[in-house]
């Protein structure tokens, strides 16, 4: 990806598309309809209503698709924000909980949980099931994006 290159990623907050300058990424940009920060290293919650967006996005979405009651999703999710943060310019990190999403969890079959996925533009890059530490889950996710402009 060139400097002169614009992306679209969606707002973590209103969810709105939002085009860019590649260049400008470390740049703290905001969302224009809303204003929050566009590039936040946190995950952020997605439902039927909003995954399309990111989705469709010009940067590789990564999911953590958990659920309340499942003792090893609440051990991952400190360490899924953990590595969110260095990720952050090269990664959306969305969180789907699969008992208030169950049409979102059926769609992409998930069978397991904690089950982490990588997307990019609406297509499947990798998929690993299970917490792990944060070494092991930073290192496969280096690998995940290998193949996208994120590398
Ligand atoms: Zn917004």
């Amino acid at each position: 990806m060139s400097d002169t290159d614009t992306i679209v990623i969606g707002c973590p907050e209103c969810h709105r598309a939002n085009r860019i300058a590649f260049a400008k990424i470390d740049q703290h940009p905001v969302c224009g309809a809303c204003k929050a920060r566009l590039i936040r290293g946190l995950p952020f919650e997605l439902t039927v209503d909003n995954i399309r967006t990111h989705m469709n996005a010009d940067m590789p979405l990564v999911i953590d698709f958990w659920a309340a009651w499942c003792g090893p999703c609440q051990q991952f999710s400190k360490v899924y924000e953990m590595v969110a943060a260095p990720f952050a310019e090269r990664a959306r990190f969305g969180s789907v909980n699969t008992e208030q999403q169950p049409t979102l969890a059926q769609a992409y079959g998930i069978r397991s949980l904690p089950t982490i996925a990588v997307y990019y533009r609406g297509e499947e890059l990798a998929r690993t099931q299970g917490a792990m530490p944060p070494q092991r889950f930073h290192s496969w996710l280096e690998q995940a994006l290998d193949t996208t402009p994120f590398a």
